[in-house]
């Protein structure tokens, strides 16, 4: 039996839980069929390199949850002050008000207020398509 390296981190704890139980299972089997120290110590074995592979997984997995706590490139985590200044702006693209904090962003080019999802059309409509988005 070979395990892939490329296994997603949920598939890996999926399959360290699943080994463990399996290894379980068979120790208690060997424990009620008296003396079977085969199956005894097969299931210690299976149930020992679950337990490793699933601390290793989830291990690996709060390491990554730590790198990234938010999708670094969602606008509304950056600059809290400035979101939050933002509610009640009227938008500079649709004119429509910007009724909570978090669904606003300034125009890093006129510093104008826009909801999170007309940024980019007002970016494109008045300072053309060729500015790189500034929204952030
Ligand atoms: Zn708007
Ligand atoms: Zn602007």
């Amino acid at each position: 039996m070979s395990y892939p390296e490329s296994q997603t981190s949920n598939s890996a704890i999926a399959f360290g839980g699943a080994l463990m139980l399996t290894g379980l299972a068979a120790v208690v089997v060997a424990t009620g069929a008296s003396h079977d120290s085969r199956t005894f110590i097969l299931g210690g074995l299976l149930l020992v390199g679950g337990v490793v592979r699933l601390t290793t997984a989830l291990a690996a997995d709060a390491r990554r949850r730590r790198e990234h706590p938010v999708d670094p490139d969602d606008p509304r985590w950056h600059d809290g002050i400035r979101v939050v200044q933002l509610a009640g702006k009227t938008c500079v693209d649709c004119g429509r008000r910007i009724i909570f904090g978090t669904d606003g962003v300034s125009c890093d080019v006129c510093h104008a207020p826009a909801h999170v999802d007309c940024a980019e059309h007002h970016l494109a409509q008045v300072h053309g398509p060729e500015v790189a988005f500034p929204f952030r």
